[in-house]
This record gives C-alpha cells, sequence and structure tokens, in this order.
C-alpha cells in the first residue's frame, strides 16, 4: 500500500497536474480535458490511474484523438517542473508523457510541439463545426436508434412472458394421433438439451426424416397441449405485426412515434423453445411425458384398436419411405447430381410405403443405393445431358424397384445392415428403438404388424377394457383435454 499515494504527500506530488480551462474555448472542450486529466492517484510502480478510461469520454463529436481534443480545452501544468525546452513549467502533452516523467523520463510542453498546435488548430477551426455538428449529430441518431431497437427487443420478450406463461396441468391431455405423439416423445427425447429443450432449429439431427414435415408436427403437438410454447422463446420464432425496422420506417424515422411491438398468432414452431405441460414442474412434466408416451404409443390396449393399428403402420411406412427417399438424395449427391426433383418427390414417396409394408428399412436403401449409382452411370455414358435428367433416370429406377419389390415378395434383395455416413431421423429411432424395440434396418412393415397383432392378442380383464372412443392404459389417470391450450397454434413457416 505505501507506493500508492495520495496528492500532496510526498515526492509524487510533483507530477499532480494542475489543469486550468482555456478561456472563451467551447465547454464540452473544458468538461473533455477535465475528464481527460482527471487523476486518481500515482502509483510509483504502475505509474498514473485515471478515473476515465480514454474510451470511457465522450468525444461529443470533436474527433478521435483525445490528447490533441483535450489540449484544445485545457492545459494540465506540472508546477514544479520546467519544460527542457522553453523552460516553462511544463505543461503535459498526454497522460503517455506522465507517466514517463514519473519513471524518471523527459517530456516537453505541449507550446513546444509545433504538430500539437497545427492539430489543435484544426480542431478549433470554425469552418470544421458545422461538419463536426453533423457528424456528432449521426453518432447520436446512431446511438439512439441502437438504444431503441434493444427496448423493442426487452418489450417483445415482455410480451411473450405474458403471452406464452408456463402453464402446467395435472392431466395428460386428450386424444392426439399417434404420429404427433411419437413426434413429442422423439423430440424429448433427442433434443440437444431439455433444460429448456433446445429449438428444433439449433438441432444437428432431423425430427422427421422429411424436413417439411417436422413444423406441421410441433404444431400439432402444441395444438393439442402435449407442449407449451416457453415464454423464453426468441422474438424471432413470432410473427408480430411489425418488425423493428418496418415500424421504424412507418414512423419516417421518428423514434418517438415508434409503434410499440405487436404480436400475432402465428409463429415458428422450429424456432421456438418448448416445454412438457403435465406435472407440478417442468422437469417433472418432461419426465412424465416422456414415460407416458413411451408406455402408451404401442400399449397393447392400444394396439387392440384396428384404427390405432393401422396408424402405426402408416407412421412406420411414412418413417420408413421419407428415410429412403433422404437416403436416395444423399447418394444421387454423392454422385454429384441435384436430388428427387420436387414433382417427382410424392410418387416415390409412396411406391417406397406401400413396399415398406413388405420389405425392410435396409432393403429400400440398397435399391436406393442401385437407383443412385446407375443415375451416376447414365450421367457418365450422356455427358451432354442435363444432370437433371440424370436424377429423373433414378428416381424411375428406384420407383420401379420398389413397385417390383411390393409386388413380388420372393425377389430377393440385400439389405444393408448397417449404415453410413447417415443418421436416423429421432422420430424413425424412437419408433424402432424405444417404441418397438426392434431394429430399424431389418424389420419389415410385414414383422411390425405380425408384433403389434400379437402383442395385442392376450385377453383383457374386463374391468379395464379399454372404450372404443380412446383406450388408455390402466395405471395412467384418464385423459381430460386441458383448458389452456395456447390462443392459435397456426404453423407458419419451415425451419429456416
Ligand atoms: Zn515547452
Amino acid at each position: 500500500m505505501s507506493d500508492v499515494v495520495e496528492s500532496g504527500t510526498d515526492e509524487l506530488d510533483m507530477f499532480v497536474p494542475l489543469v486550468t480551462s482555456i478561456p472563451g474555448v467551447a465547454p464540452e472542450l473544458v468538461r473533455i480535458a477535465e475528464q481527460y486529466w482527471d487523476l486518481v492517484d500515482i502509483d510509483a510502480d504502475i505509474g498514473p490511474r485515471w478515473q476515465y478510461g480514454v474510451r470511457e469520454i465522450d468525444t461529443a463529436g470533436w474527433g478521435r484523438r483525445l490528447h490533441v481534443i483535450a489540449a484544445a480545452g485545457a492545459r494540465a501544468t506540472l508546477t514544479d517542473i520546467a519544460c527542457p525546452e522553453c523552460d516553462q513549467p511544463l505543461r503535459l502533452r498526454t497522460r503517455t508523457d506522465l507517466a514517463t516523467l514519473v519513471t524518471g523520463g523527459r517530456a516537453s510542453c505541449v507550446d513546444c510541439d509545433p504538430r500539437m498546435g497545427e492539430a489543435i488548430d484544426l480542431i478549433l477551426d470554425p469552418a470544421r463545426a458545422v461538419k463536426r455538428a453533423r457528424a456528432y449529430e449521426r453518432e447520436s441518431l446512431q446511438r439512439a436508434q441502437s438504444e431503441a431497437r434493444c427496448q423493442w427487443i426487452d418489450r417483445c420478450d415482455e410480451i411473450i412472458a405474458t403471452c406464452h406463461p408456463v402453464t402446467l396441468v395435472e392431466d395428460f391431455p386428450g386424444p392426439a394421433a399417434l404420429r404427433t405423439e411419437l413426434a413429442v416423445l422423439a423430440f424429448l427425447r433427442y433434443a440437444p438439451s431439455q433444460g429448456p429443450l433446445t429449438p428444433l432449429v439449433h438441432w444437428q439431427q432431423h425430427l422427421h426424416p422429411d424436413i417439411a414435415q417436422e413444423t406441421v408436427l410441433l404444431g400439432d403437438a402444441v395444438a393439442t397441449g402435449l407442449l407449451g410454447i416457453h415464454p423464453d422463446s426468441p422474438p424471432d420464432a413470432f410473427v408480430w405485426k411489425q418488425s423493428y425496422d418496418e415500424a421504424l420506417r412507418a414512423a419516417n424515422g421518428d423514434l418517438v412515434a415508434l409503434a410499440h411491438p405487436a404480436l400475432t398468432s402465428h409463429y415458428y414452431p422450429a424456432r421456438a423453445v418448448f416445454y412438457a405441460r403435465h406435472g407440478t414442474s417442468t422437469a417433472t412434466a418432461l419426465a412424465n411425458t416422456d414415460e407416458w408416451l413411451a408406455c402408451w404409443l404401442a400399449h397393447p390396449d392400444r394396439m387392440k384398436i384396428e384404427q390405432e393399428r393401422a396408424e402405426l403402420l402408416d407412421v412406420a411406412g411414412e418413417l420408413m419411405a421419407d428415410e429412403a427417399v433422404r437416403f436416395f438424395n444423399m447418394q444421387l449427391e454423392r454422385h454429384h447430381l441435384p436430388p428427387t426433383p420436387a414433382n417427382h418427390r410424392r410418387r416415390l414417396h409412396d411406391a417406397l410405403q406401400k413396399a415398406a409394408l413388405h420389405r425392410t428399412l435396409g432393403q429400400l436403401f440398397s435399391l436406393g443405393y442401385r437407383a443412385a449409382r446407375n443415375a451416376a452411370a447414365s450421367a457418365q455414358e450422356h455427358q451432354r445431358a442435363p444432370l437433371a435428367n440424370m436424377s429423373t433416370h433414378g428416381v424411375n429406377r428406384f420407383e420401379g424397384d420398389a413397385h417390383r419389390a411390393a409386388a413380388e415378395p420372393d425377389w430377393r434383395i440385400n439389405g444393408f445392415p448397417t449404415l453410413y455416413g447417415m443418421e436416423l431421423a429421432a422420430m424413425t429411432r424412437t419408433l424402432f428403438l424405444t417404441v418397438l424395440d426392434l431394429n430399424p434396418l431389418s424389420t419389415s412393415g410385414t414383422e411390425i404388424a405380425r408384433i403389434v397383432t400379437a402383442d395385442s392378442a392376450p385377453p383383457v380383464d374386463q374391468d379395464h377394457a379399454p372404450s372404443q372412443q380412446q383406450p388408455r392404459p390402466g395405471d395412467i389417470p384418464a385423459p381430460r383435454a386441458p383448458d389452456d391450450q395456447p390462443a392459435n397454434a397456426s404453423t407458419t413457416a419451415n425451419r429456416s
């Protein structure tokens, strides 16, 4: 502590400058000079310590060279030290000069440096005043606009918190489609983080193998009350009546006349933060919903219902077909060919979904691999033909093979036993590995149908027989429609 001194206590006292303003200059220059030379103390080891860092001092449009601006506003004089050039009391040029003097170095005064004189004259030149005023006005406007934008975002966050509070409910929701329930279970299981659940847009993995289905499924999950929109969702997860820039244009740039942000009922499911709703806290709700869905998705009671069984097979076929299309597109890309043309996608998907009733995903991948290789060979043969035509050629081959695979059960296809370079979507993994406990690559639709039918076969205790309406496992509370659904769960846009 001994080497830190207050001004006026020992030999370091001679380095404390006396600051005197220059008469007649703009008060702002004096203020800047006073802040520049506002000394806290001088430490014998580390030198002078200043009240304001140079970046903290607002130069109010007077330029960037702070020591010159300070010299235009005031003199900082060391009365006990003489300038080696003019022999007058030393008038400091810069903070650095003072530090040099403290450590025994030499420095001459501001008035003995002709370049400083020129620079000060430039600062004080009346011709520059207009330019300076404009620059300052521009800076002030930018600062005000940036503050207004921050306030706008804060206001958006407040509105989201008010419109989408966390609402937990005791009971599980009313009937939801098996497909939606599977999507929710996959979402809970595969979200990179659970506290809070990572928005889909930040996932590395697909939720559904067809990206276009993902926002629809999440919208359905919210509409049925399985998931809620969390108040921590970012503003860009919602559609606003006006963006900040639109509001600023509408107000002709007048920040005072700026409208307040207003939420519409639309949002972007892939960007929203979701939470599970059925529990006493978001953490228990997550565990409850996970447990309930995992138990209920292929529960024997549910699989007794023909319609539910059909839906399970339909979802399995859909996922297998979309995985096969995705795999095929990746193979085309590997051969530098464009993906399946949009107008052929549905047809190919339908053919693959039919094939999936009889064949395994590994077999569909094998067909896709061959079709893409075939397209690549054609591209080699017909080097002048458009590449899109070659992809279409591959699509036709894949589709034809899919039809044959469905129609000719005896047609032998060696399926891919393992998958390289591609990860199955979260829903596909959840359906096969969690719900059905079957190998996703080596299980055919026929086998799934056989297993779920067999599982549902044992006779049921009549007291616990499922109702024809919407059966639920006996140890789980009967469904009740939640009374606090979000106002509007319409899905607006896709994952960007
Ligand atoms: Zn001098």
